[in-house]
């Protein structure tokens, strides 16, 4: 699997639409300062479903949205898709190319896409468990983040090793499902309040 494109519209300094295309292998993006090459990880760490602001270098979450120049207006939203390469089903969904798209309106309203069709952060969130790809994957390392994982906290480090092994959507699974026990006990104990009334 790897990233075959990536296209930004309105998007902190890509105000127009921008395409990216990447080949098979290793791509290095090249500038002069505040040209907007970190905003371009930005975008990719927002697509898959970033919530932390201060992850995307802003103070809220509507600053991803191009706010204007002295020469342009500011646009009302902000668009970032990725295409991936899945044709050896790294992903498990049966396509061999997959598409992801975040749009934030700067009313607040946001949308998330997989291949087109509307779907939940959530839903995002487990297409790309255990890939190291998302959101909290190791294949994004941002300035900073290799000592701060070998400087940090022993849990942080132990959740990197974990999303490695592949058995995080086991781990979330496992969480839903004592949600789901823990629910249907209250239940439980709740009808058997009722039926002690009745007897
Ligand atoms: P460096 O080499 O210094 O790290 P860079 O090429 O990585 O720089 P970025 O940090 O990606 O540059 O881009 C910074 C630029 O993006 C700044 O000029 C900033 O004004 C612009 N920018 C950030 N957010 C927005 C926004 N919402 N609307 C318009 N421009 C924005």
């Amino acid at each position: 699997m790897y990233l075959k494109s990536i296209e930004i519209r309105g998007f902190k300094s890509f105000a127009d639409r921008t395409l990216l295309n990447f080949k098979d292998g290793i791509t290095a993006v090249v500038g002069p300062n505040g040209s907007g090459k970190s905003n371009i990880s930005d975008a990719v760490r927002w697509v898959l479903g970033e919530q932390k602001v201060k992850s995307l270098r802003g103070g809220k979450m509507e600053d991803v949205i191009f706010s204007g120049t002295d020469f342009r207006k500011a646009l009302g939203f902000a668009e970032v898709t990725l295409l991936l390469d899945n044709s050896e089903r790294s992903l498990s969904v049966p396509f061999s190319e997959v598409s992801v798209t975040r749009k934030l309106f700067r009313s607040g309203e946001s949308e998330y896409l997989i291949n087109n069709t509307g779907c939940r952060l959530k839903d995002i969130h487990e297409l790309f468990m255990d890939t190291g790809i998302g959101k909290e994957g190791y294949s994004l390392i941002g300035q900073g983040k290799i000592e701060a994982i070998l400087s940090g906290k022993m849990e942080d480090r132990r959740a990197l090793l974990e999303e490695a092994a592949g058995i995080v959507k086991y781990k979330a699974r496992k969480e839903e499902a004592e949600k789901k026990l823990d629910n249907t006990e209250q239940n439980l104990l709740r009808v058997n309040d009722i039926l002690e009334t009745y007897e």
